[in-house]
Formats: C-alpha cells, structure tokens, sequence
C-alpha cells in the first residue's frame, strides 16, 4: 500500500482521502489553512447531472459581456491586462463553441451519474447522515428566451438519457404549494439531488480521521523537492514530508501549488456569495435555480441558502455587497413570498469555485512527474462531481483501469 499526500482538503482532496484510505493506503491531508473555511461548505449543495454543459458554451461570451456593465449582475470580469487572465480568456473563447459542448455532454454526464451513486452509497454507511434528497432542481424561468434554452437543454438531457422535464406554471404551483410563484415555467430536473454540504464536510473529516487518516490544517505547501521526474518530498508549514504519491486538490490556489511543481494548471478563481434565512415553515421544498438571474435557492436543514454571482480573476476578501444585495433581490421577481434581507457583511460567506477555461475538471497523473496526480478545475460542479473524482483518483493511484474514461478530464489536455 502506497503513502499519499492530499494537498487541499476541499470536497476533492476529502472524498480522494476516503477512497484512498477505504482502499487501504496510508493518507496525510495537508491544508493551508482551516478546512472549515473553504469552498466545499458555503456552496448550494446541489448535486447536477443536469449540468452536462461546461461554462464554455456558444453565448457566453456575449452574455458575460452584457453583464460587465450591470453593478449587480451575476457575472463579472475585471478587465485587466493580467496575463494569466488573458490566457485564460483566450482559452475559454477558443471552447466557447457546440462542438465543444457535445463532446463534453457525455462525460459530464457520465462523472456527474457515478458521483450521484456515489453519494447514494455513502449515505448508506451509518452515521453519515449529509441531508441528501432526491427532490430534483426546479429552474424557473420568466422569459420566453430562457424558455427556449430551458426546453433546448432538457430536449439535450433526455437524449442523454437524463429524467428531465419542462413544466407548466400550474404545475411548478403543485409542486412547490407552499410558495407563491411568478414564473413562465421550469424545468424540472428530476435527475438532480441536494445535500447539505456544511454537514457533509465535517462528517467526512470526522470519518477519515476516525480511520487514521492524518489531517494538518494550518500546512499550506511551500516548496517541493523533486528529482528524476519524481517528487521527493515536499515542505509545509515549515515542516518535511514525504510520500509515494501526491495529489494537487488545492481549488482555486492549484495555479499556484502547480508552479511550485514546475506545472501550470490553467484555472481562473469564480467568486460567489452564499447566505442563509430561516425557514421555519419549511415553504421551499424543491431547490431552485432562477434561471435570467442565475442565483441558486436550496432548502437546508430549516433555512434557505441563497446563492450566486461569479466574479473572475483574484483570490481577494473583499465582499461586493452590490453583488450579494442582486441576488436578494432577484428571490422576489420569482417568489413573491420570499424576501430574503440583505445579510450582513459578517453573514455572507463566499468562496472561490476553481474555473478551467474549457469548464472540464482536470483529473489525472501529471506527464512531468510520475508519482503525482492533479483532481482539481471543478468549477460550478466540484460538490457534484467530488466523490466521482476521489473514486478516479484511487484508482489512477493504484494504476487500476478506471471505472469510467477519464481521457477528456486529462490535465495535459
Ligand atoms: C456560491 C457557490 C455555489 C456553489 N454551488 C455549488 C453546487 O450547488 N453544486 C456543486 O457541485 N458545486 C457548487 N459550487 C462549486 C463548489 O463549491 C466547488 O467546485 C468546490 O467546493 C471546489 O472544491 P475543491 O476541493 O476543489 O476546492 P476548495 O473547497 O476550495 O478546497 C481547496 C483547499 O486547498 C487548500 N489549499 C490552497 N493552497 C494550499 C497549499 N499551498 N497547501 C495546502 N492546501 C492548500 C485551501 O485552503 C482549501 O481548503 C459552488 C460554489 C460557489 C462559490
């Protein structure tokens, strides 16, 4: 059995532990700071088979672009004459097309399935109890425009085989009774499921550290020794460690983490705000994605987490509030009923989802060095799509067939 290093203890580098170590290897977390604090918790819980099209996709660009000019708006890129940025961009661009998107539906699909199998069996071991539901995702739309996309893209999801569903506003009403609705319509993707990632997070931890895995918070990785295209040992914290194999799952700081390895991993942090409202009537059942708004709603353990807005480029701690104040008042324009205040600063959480410019995660051993693999570039989908990735990575890391291709998830793509 192999001694591996996670480096990042998100969703990834947790649910890579886990497979790890049921698979009986000898696993150390190392984080750079507090576990708690990182993108795997604030986030919408919302586990998405529906979302077999990447972030590149034709109109994108456009769309970004109307929405530069919006202080509120769900999107947002400083322009800035940042190379890496640049590069990024070009990247994204030259992806934004439909031939990209079909190539990239089915194995979105088929890591979003086993990540939903996934889930189900681990909801299945005793004491870990993370609040999945199968309920589906509504996603309302108010528009004629977001209309069409909707049917187009559920037209798409039943071709792949995906339970999905465009409904009338009468029937939306009886499926979410307790809620006064002001919508064209949704689509119901009743291939989706929710969980309450905050729970999840913390249980898994508690789970790897009751079967002897070593978590060390507060390490972030400094420098790596390398020879002979194998790592040697790497410094964290100021402190030696060393391993058969190692794994960069470290979000949107794996640019960084990347270089001190020699690579470059192409990834744009994604900004977004979270915040939670009580429920106390439990009047949203169904999770919900406001579609022209693009600001996600998910019940959560009596309390409405609203989510949304993407803001590319910098890994900074400041909170836009113009940003978090549009997705309050967005709730209203769909549910009449529900008016979310704006938070306080102190109650906004955000976090910084780890965008590749052709919206594919990268999962894989690195070309470079041969006992090291990179699971990172999850985007709007690492909750998703987490245990599906720590699965692969087991299997890459005991040189198994994986259970499912993984070519076009390949880092040196
Ligand atoms: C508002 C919002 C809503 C979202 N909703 C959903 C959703 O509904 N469904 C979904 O699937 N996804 C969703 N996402 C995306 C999802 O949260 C991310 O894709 C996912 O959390 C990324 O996980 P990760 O493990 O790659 O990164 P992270 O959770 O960011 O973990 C990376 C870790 O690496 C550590 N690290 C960094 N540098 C170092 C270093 N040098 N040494 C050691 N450790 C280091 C960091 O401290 C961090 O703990 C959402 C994101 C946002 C912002």
């Amino acid at each position: 059995m192999a001694k591996v290093i996670i480096i990042g203890g998100g969703i990834i580098g947790l649910s890579s532990s886990y497979y790890l170590r049921r698979a009986g290897h000898e696993v150390t977390v190392l984080d750079k700071g507090k576990i708690e604090g990182n993108c795997s918790y604030g986030n919408a819980g919302m586990i998405v088979p529906s979302h077999f099209v990447p972030l590149a996709a034709p109109g994108m660009v456009q769309q970004g672009i109307r929405w530069m000019f919006n202080r509120k708006s769900p999107f947002y890129v400083k322009p800035s004459l940042n190379f890496r940025l640049i590069s990024w961009g070009l990247k994204f661009l030259a992806h934004a097309n439909s031939r990209h998107v079909e190539q990239s539906a089915v194995p979105l699909r088929d890591l979003s399935l086993l990540s939903k199998r996934l889930y189900d069996e681990l909801a299945m071991e005793p004491g870990f109890d993370f609040g999945l539901k199968h309920r589906g995702i509504l996603a309302f739309y108010k528009t004629e425009q977001a209309a069409e996309e909707e049917a187009h893209l559920v037209a798409n999801g039943r071709a792949l085989g995906l339970d999905m569903e465009i409904l009338s506003a009468a029937r939306c009403r009886a499926l979410q009774p307790g809620l006064e609705l002001d919508v064209l319509g949704a689509a119901h993707y009743r291939c989706d499921a929710h969980i309450s990632p905050n729970r999840l997070m913390a249980l898994l931890q508690e789970n790897l550290v009751a079967n002897d895995v070593v978590v060390v918070e507060e390490h972030g990785v400094s420098e790596v020794i390398s020879s002979g295209g194998r790592i040697r040992k790497i410094i964290a914290g100021g402190r030696e460690f060393e391993a058969d194999e190692y794994v960069i799952a470290a979000g949107s700081w794996s640019p960084e983490v990347g270089r001190m390895f020699g690579l470059n991993i192409p990834l744009m942090p994604g900004k977004g705000y979270s915040f939670m409202e009580k429920d106390a009537k439990r009047r949203l059942q169904i999770p919900a994605l406001l579609c022209e708004a693009r600001v996600a709603v998910t019940p959560m353990d009596g309390s409405i987490r609203y989510g949304g807005t993407m803001e590319l480029g910098k890994l900074n701690r400041q909170v836009n509030l113009n940003r978090v104040r549009g997705i309050a008042e967005a709730v209203p324009k769909y549910f009449p009923g529900l008016r979310p205040l704006m938070p306080a600063e102190k109650d906004i959480w955000y976090g910084f989802r780890p965008a590749s410019p052709d919206g594919l995660p990268y999962i894989g051993r690195s070309a470079r060095l041969s006992n090291l693999v990179i699971a990172t570039g999850h985007g709007m989908m690492g909750l998703s799509l987490g245990p599906a990735t720590g699965k692969l990575v087991s299997e890459v890391i005991a040189g198994e067939i994986t259970g499912m291709d993984i070519g076009a998830f390949s880092p040196e793509r």
